[in-house]
Formats: C-alpha cells, sequence, structure tokens
C-alpha cells in the first residue's frame, strides 16, 4: 500500500511513519515527490492490509492510504506521480534531454574502444556502451575480455569524459562490475536471473533492465521490483525488441511498450535499436520511431569496422553512420520535447 503524506507533514512525522511500519515488521520506501510524500508499505500479509489501511489513515498526518493492486509496487506510478531521473555518472536519463549510449557491442582491444569512444564523443553520444562479459547463444563465440575489457572501458572514459555502461551477467561478478561501471546492464537473456536482481539492488550503482525476450511488460516491471525491493531505486528499463513470428528483423521493436512503460511505471525508458533490429539499415528508422514514442534514450551500436566486429558487426552503425543519424535525429528528438546534448 502507498501512504501520501500531507503537504505540511514534517520529517518527524515521516519518521514516526517509518517506525511504525519497521515495528510491524514491514518493509518501507520513501518517494519524495516535488509536492507529497509517498511512503510504500510492503511486506504485510494480504489478511492484515484492509485494518492497515485504516490504521495508517488514521495518523494525523496522512492524507489518503492506497492499496497498489498491480504487482510491482515500488515501481509503479503511483508509487512516484513524476517521472524518475537516474543520473549515470554526469548524465541524467529521464530528465528533459534525450540520452544516447552508443559504442561496440563488445569490447575488442584498446584501439577498437578508444577509436569509437571518441567518434561517438564528436558524434553527441553521452554514454559510452560496450561489452566485456557477453552473453552467447552458442558457446563457441567470443565471450568478452572480462576484467581486461572493464579495465579497457575505464581507460575510455579516461580519455572521453564518457560514463560507461556494460552488461553484469552472473552474481560472482557483480562487485568487479561494479568497480569500473557507471551503469550495470541486465541483457534480455537475465532478465529473470532473480539471484543476479536482488545482488543489484543491494547497490546503488544505476542498473540498465533490458526486457526480456519472451517477456511481458508486466513480467518486465516485476523484475525491475526485484532490484527495486531491496533499495535500489535507480532502475532504467531497456525495450530492445521480443520474439515474435516475423524473421525479416532479429526481434520485433515492441514501440508500444515505450508508453505502455511509462504510463504503468515512473522509470526513465531506454530503445535499443540495434539488437532489436538485427540490422543496420533499420536502426536509424526504429530509433526515431522510439524517440517519438517517449523514450527517454537511446542504446546503440557503433563499430569502426563492423565486417571485422567480433560480435553483432550487421547491426552495428559505422562511426560515419552514427554521426549522420545524430545530426538527423538533432530536429525530431527537439520536436519532442527532448533535446540532444551538445
Ligand atoms: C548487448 O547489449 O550487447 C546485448 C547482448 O543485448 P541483449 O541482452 O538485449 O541481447
Ligand atoms: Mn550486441
Amino acid at each position: 500500500m502507498i501512504i501520501i503524506l500531507k503537504a505540511q507533514a514534517s520529517d518527524a512525522d515521516l519518521a514516526a511513519l517509518v517506525e511504525e511500519i519497521r515495528r510491524r515488521g514491514y518493509q518501507s520506501h520513501i518517494s519524495r515527490g516535488v509536492e507529497r510524500t509517498i511512503v510504500g508499505c510492503v511486506g504485510a500479509p494480504e489478511e492484515d492490509k484492509d485494518l492497515l489501511v485504516d490504521h495508517f489513515a488514521s495518523f494525523p498526518q496522512v492524507e489518503n492510504v492506497v492499496r497498489v493492486l498491480k504487482p510491482y509496487k515500488i515501481v509503479n506510478r503511483e508509487f512516484h506521480p513524476e517521472p524518475s531521473c537516474v543520473r549515470i555518472g554526469n548524465v541524467p536519463v529521464g530528465g528533459p534531454g534525450l540520452a544516447v549510449m552508443a559504442g561496440p557491442c563488445s569490447v575488442e582491444d584498446r584501439d577498437q574502444i578508444l577509436e569509437v569512444a571518441r567518434a561517438v564523443k564528436a558524434a553527441g553520444a553521452t554514454i559510452l556502451r560496450g561489452g566485456a562479459f557477453k552473453p552467447s547463444t552458442s558457446p563457441y563465440s567470443f565471450q568478452g575480455l572480462g576484467e581486461d575489457g572493464l579495465k579497457l572501458l575505464a581507460e575510455a572514459r579516461e580519455a572521453t569524459g564518457l560514463p560507461i555502461i556494460t552488461e553484469v551477467m552472473d552474481t560472482r561478478d557483480v562487485e568487479q562490475v561494479a568497480r569500473y561501471a557507471d551503469c550495470l546492464q541486465v541483457g534480455t537473456r537475465n532478465m529473470t536471473n532473480f539471484s543476479l536482481l536482488k545482488e543489484l539492488g543491494d547497490l546503488r550503482t544505476p542498473v540498465m533492465l533490458k526486457r526480456g525476450m519472451s517477456s511481458t511488460v508486466e513480467e518486465w516491471l516485476q523484475a525491475a521490483e526485484y532490484i527495486a525491493a531491496r533499495g535500489n531505486y535507480q532502475i532504467i528499463l531497456c525495450e530492445r525488441g521480443i520474439r515474435t513470428f516475423e524473421p525479416q528483423t532479429r526481434n520485433t521493436f515492441d514501440v508500444s511498450a515505450i508508453p505502455t512503460c511509462k504510463e504503468l511505471s515512473h522509470l526513465p525508458v531506454v530503445a535499443d535499436p540495434s539488437h532489436a533490429t538485427g540490422r543496420r539499415s533499420l536502426v536509424p528508422a526504429v530509433a526515431k520511431a522510439a524517440v517519438a514514442a517517449g523514450a527517454d534514450g537511446l542504446m546503440i551500436e557503433v563499430h569502426a569496422c563492423p565486417e571485422r566486429a567480433l560480435k553483432d558487426g550487421p547491426q552495428a552503425l559505422t562511426p560515419a553512420a552514427f554521426a549522420a543519424f545524430m545530426a538527423d535525429l538533432r530536429p525530431l528528438a527537439a520536436a519532442c520535447g527532448k533535446a540532444l546534448a551538445g
């Protein structure tokens, strides 16, 4: 349930409420909005909820108590009516700007990552992406450079000033990846890896949660709730396409998931047209559709020499194509009320 405090409620009133929730053995989550502070109370058994609603409603500084019927509570828009903004390094995702994350599928070597980092920065990207731990459908394909890849990403951040986002696949690697990355990515194959989600919930580093390729929006939001339930509210959603019967594209980009998530949740939403389409010729159009649908950011794969990429070459834009795309995107982003950096 969510407990909405009166506008004049003090910090002492809030503390008393939080203490009462704790005393009863439940968890509290606090959302401080522009006008109102809302306290989420989770963990109460079903049979106690009606009495609890009446109990909290009797507090003098409580304006209203509402049962949240959806299975996701903290990431629910009811808990936090204004959109959330998550900062990756110093780059806001979910504010008035459009965040553009760009870089190769995988970190391959020093020259490759430094060259592409400089190129995407020059074209206006604000966050560098690159995989060091790669989820691969085949055990024989490239698995990533591991910690060496993380070190190269950190070097590229040093050289360009771009914060970095990279995937973590295994609970055993969380601590290491978090030491290097400004944002941890959960890939589509791990959206329902609940042990990993819980571990990430114990961090305060931002997490970008990609949609499972066969997951509904409600399952996706419940996966986000796993992270939020442990106190990490720095969560970004990423629509990257879902599996359908259509073989022309690698996945089918679900553009309606963007406004749907925004209606149901306060979390920022990023779109990944690269993995959604699998084809570089389709990436610009799908990226623009995502921005028009309200995306807060884009994640785009860029490689200086796609035909030599160790992974996902067919969907990678060259630096020149990426720069042309960014120039093309600028007026569209502005028309959608989302400024591009630079
Ligand atoms: C990636 O971003 O490189 C990646 C593997 O994405 P996904 O998990 O969406 O397939
Ligand atoms: Mn990839």
